[in-house]
């Protein structure tokens, strides 16, 4: 057994080993640059280099890589050695101050989303020393930002770096404005539960689908799903239990406070929870618990699914981005707080966020918008794809109350004048247990549960973040010119929630009802991926961007042009994969089982007339039959595809292609196969099922 405080963050160059290793003057000013977030002094650029180059070889690295975020939704990373040559053939290990603040790389391999043609090929990265730097399988990875020459961000971080400092600024009027002149610095901080499935590697290997895709994209229904809630929270198997062993061990190892593991709702899901951080980190953090995932997974035979859909007819996977605001005097924002002052505060604060979250439902949408997605939300296990926030019972009430102008009374909480009623200590048990919400309060944050597994949390971060900032800036603007302050803050506060009860919803968000009754309330209903992305650059957005400093009109354009793209590449591999699986695996092999029942039907026949050959003959019917009609759809996929190939150069009807026409033929396609499946000798069928994928996490079939 390892000593888990001795080993946790030990591959991490943190403030313990800067303040250790660097000269005083050095690490002061470093810390400095680090809290404040203020640009680095080239000149010590040199010194912490080397003081980071010979921690590394410490800790077993020979090479170092600056690490960015680009906008593939991954992570990505270009090792170099640290050995420098000093002549006669001899070399010495070196990392010098410009390779660690300064990195060149071809930017005309990552996804630009048109900037690329516009703007030079070449990019940068450039460290951002807001995230430590640590070292992973003999590298020293270099947290950076990823930039093209004439200053767009190519990557997601720049923009959530932006979006952080909105907030910061935004909140701080806020709080200016009920006489707090002691909070330096305001932090988003996010807690991401993320989930996942594991399987047996070797029966992952023997399906193109798994490989290709991450998914399943054939597969009937196994005898026993999930209907006997059986594996949520069920105990560990021990292939799992070893393996969460290694996976907590090396989040650990750097840094991260992986803290919560448990079985999900289906059969071979899970779920690990760390504890939350400032949202540049959590975002590094839930890319690197990724990445652990998958990695560590070879060595138990097992691969990590991280796709949000993997089976038909199971729960998918989420991701649970548990959002709040905290100050540098310790102080959770989204906490209620006891006195009538703090009330109010946090009232305007709430109000805020409903009025943000309203004002851009679109972009929420959008920043969880993928191909993999889109077969999670609105299905009955995940949140709908309409946007509105449940606050419960009591939040609802005092909200109720103010809206109407009415005393808020429960609890026998005392009411303050201006109509701003005080809120009762309510517990915070009582406000977060409807899983059905896309947006939870949950006692002191937010949970977004629109967020998908597989994706990067920046965007929705990024989203989340610059919506509540913009909505800050006018209540801001509003209260901080007003005569009365105190009546300018109770009518703003009623005017906002009036304005925005609409978002709020407590109901079940499974129910045909909500999706009827947010209709009749207007809210937007972005039933599949393109249909939001057409929003991202809507007037109102744009201005939001650049207002904000966050992103400008290019950049955002070039991001919805790389998040279509990026859908219709995702459908366009599947497809091509259910036609490879179709055409040269399964239909064969059909054919294979249906030739047997022909032949002992012949064969049982030519023995003698009277034998009966009932059964061979109802099942050459109907398998002939089905494999007529899996022909024609896959021909109609066949086409399908073709035509939207033929759109490649317009994103948007490209993409709308394959969500309109490619996915509706993949969905014929896979029934008529899955009906094969149910009627085909198991010894012919040519790859394993859902019962062995689901229920079976070693060996073979
Ligand atoms: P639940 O299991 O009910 O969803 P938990 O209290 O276990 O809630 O928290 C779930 C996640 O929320 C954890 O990752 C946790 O770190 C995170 N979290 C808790 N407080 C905050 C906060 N103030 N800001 C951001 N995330 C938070
Ligand atoms: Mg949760």
């Amino acid at each position: 057994m390892k000593n888990i405080p001795e080993i946790f963050g030990c591959m991490v160059f943190g403030d313990d080993v800067m303040r250790e290793r660097l000269p005083r003057e050095v690490y002061k000013s470093l810390s400095k640059t680090i809290e404040r977030g203020t640009a680095l002094d080239p000149s010590i650029a040199d010194c912490v280099a080397n003081a980071m180059k010979d921690w590394a070889i410490e800790k077993g690295a020979t090479h170092y890589t600056h690490w960015f975020q680009p906008l593939t939704g991954v992570t990505a990373e270009k090792h170099d050695a640290f050995i420098s040559p000093v002549g006669h053939g001899r070399i010495i290990m070196e990392m010098s101050g410009k390779e660690l603040i300064q990195g060149e790389a071809d930017a005309s391999s990552f996804p630009s989303g048109g900037l690329r043609a516009t703007f030079e090929a070449r990019g940068y990265t450039a460290w951002d020393p807001a995230s430590y730097a640590f070292v992973k399988d003999g590298s020293l990875y270099i947290p950076t930002a990823f930039c093209s020459w004439s200053g767009e961000a190519l990557d997601t971080k720049t923009p959530l770096l932006r979006s952080m400092d909105a907030l910061n600024r935004e909140s701080l009027r806020i709080l200016r404005l009920f006489g707090d002149t002691e909070t330096k610095r305001v932090t988003s901080t996010v807690g991401a539960e993320q989930e996942y499935f594991l399987i047996s590697r070797t029966l992952r290997n023997q399906r193109k689908d798994l490989l290709f895709t991450g998914r399943t994209l054939f597969g009937a229904p196994a005898p026993k799903g999930q209907e006997m809630d059986d594996h949520y929270y069920g105990p560990l198997k021990a292939q799992v239990v070893e393996y969460m062993k290694e996976l907590d061990e090396a989040l650990w190892m750097l840094g991260i406070d992986a803290k919560t593991k448990h079985n999900e709702a289906a059969p071979a899901q899970h779920e690990l929870a760390p504890i939350y951080a400032p949202t540049n980190n959590a975002v590094d953090h839930n890319l690197l618990i990724m990445d652990e995932m998958k990695r560590l997974a070879a060595h138990h035979d097992l691969v990590c699914l991280l796709h949000e859909k993997p089976f038909e007819g199971v729960n998918g996977s989420g991701k649970h981005n548990n959002w709040s605001l905290s100050t540098d005097t310790g102080k959770n924002l989204l906490d209620h707080g006891k006195t009538p002052a703090e009330n109010r505060k946090f009232l305007l604060i709430l109000a805020a966020v409903v009025k943000a979250v309203d004002d851009y439902q679109d972009l929420m949408r959008v920043s969880v918008a993928t191909a993999g997605n889109d077969h999670r939300l609105g299905g009955n296990e995940a949140p709908p794809a309409i946007v509105s926030i449940f606050v419960g019972d009591e939040l609802s009430d005092v909200i109720r109350a103010i809206v109407d102008g009415k005393t808020y009374a429960a609890h026998d909480a005392g009411t303050m004048n201006l109509g701003i009623p005080t809120l009762p200590s309510f517990r915070r048990d009582t406000t977060d247990r409807n899983r059905t919400s896309p947006f939870a309060f949950t006692g002191n944050k937010f949970e977004f549960r629109m967020v998908g597994s597989a994706q990067n949390i920046a965007l929705p971060n990024i989203i989340l973040n610059t919506a509540v900032a913009e909505v800050f800036s006018q209540f801001a603007d509003r209260l901080e010119a007003a005569d009365d302050f105190d009546s300018e803050l109770a009518a703003l506060i009623r005017e906002t929630f009036t304005a925005h009860e609409r978002i709020l919803f407590n109901g079940n968000g499974y129910s045909d009802e909500w999706r009827e009754e947010a209709a009749r309330r207007g809210l937007l209903n972005l039933r599949t991926a393109p249909e939001s992305y057409a929003l991202f650059d809507a007037p109102k957005n744009l201005d939001l961007f650049v207002k904000n400093n966050i992103m400008s009109e290019a950049e955002v354009r070039s991001r919805k042009e790389i998040l279509l793209e990026g859908y219709a590449k995702t459908v366009n591999i599947e497809a091509l994969t259910m036609i490879e699986m179709a055409e040269r695996d399964i239909l064969p092999a059909v054919e294979n089982y249906v030739a047997l029942l022909a032949s002992t039907a012949v064969n049982k026949k030519t023995i003698g007339p009277h034998i009966p050959t009932r059964l061979e003959e109802k099942q050459l019917i109907e398998l002939s039959e089905g494999m007529e009609r899996a022909y024609e759809a896959l021909e109609t996929l066949k086409v399908a595809d073709r035509e939207a190939v033929a759109l490649m150069g317009d994103a948007t009807r490209l993409a709308d292609a394959y969500c309109n026409r490619v996915i509706p033929a993949m969905e014929t396609l896979r029934r008529e196969v899955d009906a094969l499946e149910t009627k085909t000798s198991s010894e012919f069928w040519p790859i394993p099922t859902y019962a062995y994928l689901m229920f079976r996490q070693k060996g073979k079939i």
